[in-house]
């Protein structure tokens, strides 16, 4: 409720995330109300750069009831796509929502182009980033209004260029009023998959140099899934780009998957070099193509 009356003060990296921000309310006031004390020795930074450079190094967290990630150690290089697998409660939100600097980390560091999170100039951190969450928010506002969400100086052509490359556009010009149809709760109801393209221009549009895809693809059918992943192709070569996957095939093009489990990673590498090791990834794309039912790790096929 509070993130609803604000809307503003959650630019950026918020926008898309609204929804669980009020699941987690209380714990992201806590954290905005002590923003004054966080250290910023970078006030004037550029961050003209288009692409990020991120490293987690020994990242240790936990929420209040526990440990959820362990000794989380990788690198992202300026334009790389990493891919993350694994079962739910693995801790693959957890790991990027520590880059926005919602928790702080217990011990270890994240560091972008090359400087501790915890020294940036807290806004000019999330600018670089756009998340797409599983859980998307739209307001009450048209097509127009949803993608444009943090960029209302965006021309309209950026507008429907970002609803293309999200393969968003077809629908959008198949209603009644196209980009002017008015959605969320007091709209017209859109599907899972529909939303997710809409969050997906939206991020877009705000041409971030991190793009945080969580499961962005999980409600659209295959055929829709493969074609934005072709245009993301084009658009993630000047990008650091995380995707969260269930699907195998979401993330196999990636330059590295990290397999997480219980918290840690478990497995890293290629797709190539993970199917070679025959390990838990290998489980999980067998599984996907229907051979097996079970992971060797116990859980149901995820
Ligand atoms: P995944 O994205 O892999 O499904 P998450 O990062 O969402 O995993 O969750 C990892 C673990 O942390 C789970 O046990 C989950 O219940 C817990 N968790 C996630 N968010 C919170 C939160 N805001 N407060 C407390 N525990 C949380």
């Amino acid at each position: 409720i509070w993130a609803l009356n604000n809307p503003m003060r959650l630019a950026g990296w918020l926008i898309n995330d609204i929804q669980r921000f009020i699941a987690s309310a209380e714990k992201v006031e806590e954290l905005l109300v002590t923003e004054p004390q966080i250290k910023s020795i970078i006030d004037e930074r550029e961050v003209q750069t288009s692409t990020t450079i991120l490293e987690f190094d020994h990242v240790d967290f936990s929420y209040e009831d526990g440990p959820v990630l362990c000794d989380i150690t990788f690198e992202a290089h300026a334009g790389q796509t990493i891919g993350i697998i694994g079962p739910t409660g693995a801790g693959k939100s957890t790991l990027v929502n520590l880059l926005g600097r919602f928790y702080e980390v217990d011990d270890g560091e994240i560091r972008v182009d090359g400087i501790n999170i915890k020294d940036w100039n807290i806004h000019q951190l999330r600018e670089k980033m756009a998340m797409v969450m599983q859980d998307i928010f739209l307001f009450s506002d048209t097509i127009e209004g949803n993608i444009a969400y943090g960029n209302p100086d965006a021309p309209m052509e950026a507008v429907y260029a970002a609803a293309k490359q999200a393969e968003a556009s077809r629908f959008i010009e198949s209603l009644p009023d196209g980009y002017d149809t008015v959605v969320g709760e007091r709209g017209v109801g859109l599907s899972g998959g529909q939303k997710q393209r809409i969050a997906l221009a939206r991020a877009l549009l705000r041409d971030p140099s991190l793009l945080i895809l969580d499961d962005t693809t999980s409600s659209v059918d295959m055929e829709t899934e493969f074609k934005i992943q072709e245009t993301l192709r084009s658009i993630l070569k000047d990008k650091t780009c995380f995707i969260i996957a269930h699907r195998i095939s979401s993330v196999k093009d990636a330059d590295l998957i990290l397999v997480m489990h219980e918290g840690c990673i478990i497995e890293r590498g290629k797709h190539a070099d993970l199917m070679e090791r025959k390990g838990y990834y290998w489980h999980v794309y067998n599984n996907q193509l229907g051979n097996f039912e079970r992971t060797p790790l116990g859980e149901e096929v995820i």
